[in-house]
């Protein structure tokens, strides 16, 4: 590794950083000592994770003023949690929090970065960016705006992540030059609105020592590997009313969908349309959307059913009162079919059949 010394290549960093930062709620003013609230530097960096810091700003706020500590976070219903992260996608993170929270309420803050990375939820990344930011420990967090930066920097040829430890390493000196909070935030913060992925670097503090500018490369580094092409499926889903009550799908107690209710799902090829002229006034549809997931790509055709009377759900399947819908946490799919039952839909011109719907959510 033959890179010059980070205390020196990043200086221009610090005083960039003192005039471009941006004002965000869970920033500290004095970037010298430690973080006031360690607990908030923890919301902000499980709630960034795979975020956006536009996104996350409501959502911070908005929670902070109801769980405004550990312990009050570690009291609150489940349900409360969830209903609080909803709309901000990876739910198992509000999990992690609130497990995170109850470890800090019981035995109070780790005071090393292996403490900090075996809290829920906390990988490295996290662990090390809590670390610098709540506790001024000068340890790198190297996300991937973090990586992009330095790739360029150093003009670092392939995936900057297989660097990670040299990269670490080379880093420690500068945080401990210039102030692990400060230097952590600027270089993330550099990535974000300097060195994005089109790169403007006419406004940028390290362009005279930037390897990618002065090469040239800067489209071309970092190497970015190309994602698998996402799998598609469709579906139907259903919100099915009989009695005063929605059938809806009980929370899992693990797994990607934990602690959402969801409403049931038809696969759409093994329960396909036919006309829908005998399902009368009581079947009702909206235009459909694409749902996008990272590795998925779903065609949703939303249906509203209303029947005389509850049947016998399928396990795993509960009758709701109508009225508590509108508490329960949902995935942003789940929440879309929510918000369109306040809005009056059409028969469908093809559907399935309602008995098949039936048949499908029925006991056996
Ligand atoms: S000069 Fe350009 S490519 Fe280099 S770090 Fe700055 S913004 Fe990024």
């Amino acid at each position: 590794m033959s890179w010059p010394p980070a205390p020196t290549l990043l200086a221009p960093l610090a005083p960039w950083f003192e005039a471009a930062r941006r004002d965000l709620p869970w920033r500290a003013g004095d970037l010298d000592g430690p973080h006031p609230d360690p607990y908030a530097v923890l919301v902000s960096e499980l709630m960034l994770q795979q975020t956006q810091v536009a996104t996350v700003i409501p959502y911070f706020t908005r929670w902070m003023e109801r769980f405004p500590t550990a312990a009050s976070l570690e009291e609150a219903d489940e349900d409360a949690v969830h209903k609080a992260w909803e709309g901000l996608g990876y739910y198992r993170r509000a999990r992690f929090l609130k497990a995170a929270a109850g470890r800090i309420a019981a035995e109070g803050w780790p005071g090393n970065l292996e403490g900090l990375a075996g809290l829920p939820g906390l990988g490295p990344y996290t662990a090390a960016a809590v670390g610098s930011i709540a506790f001024q420990w000068p340890v790198p967090a190297l996300d991937g705006n973090a990586f992009r930066v330095l790739a360029r920097l150093l003009l670092i040829e392939g995936d900057p992540k297989t660097r990670a430890g040299d990269l670490r390493a080379w880093l420690a000196p500068a945080l401990a030059a210039h102030g692990p909070s400060r230097l952590t935030q600027a270089l993330m913060e550099l990535g974000a609105t300097v060195c994005a992925p089109a790169p403007a670097c006419g406004s940028c503090p390290l362009a005279e020592a930037c390897g990618a500018r002065l090469a040239g490369r800067t489209a071309e580094i970092p190497h970015v590997a190309k994602r698998p092409a996402p799998k598609a499926s469709a579906l139907w889903l259903v919100a099915m009313e009989a009695e005063g009550h929605m059938l809806l799908h009980a929370p899992a107690a693990s797994g990607l969908l934990a602690g959402l209710w969801r409403w049931p799902t038809l696969d759409a090829e093994a329960t396909p349309a036919g006309s829908a002229a005998s399902a009368a006034s009581a079947l009702i549809a909206w235009p459909g959307w694409t749902q996008v997931y990272t590795h998925r790509r779903e065609a949703v055709s939303p249906l509203y059913l209303r029947l005389e009377a509850r049947f016998e759900a399928a396990e795993g399947l509960r009758w709701v009162p109508v009225g508590d819908l509108s508490r329960l946490p949902l995935g942003k799919r789940d929440q879309r079919l929510r918000d369109l039952l306040a809005i009056p839909g059409q028969a469908p011109l093809e559907a399935p059949d309602p008995t098949l719907l039936i048949e499908n959510l029925s006991k056996a």
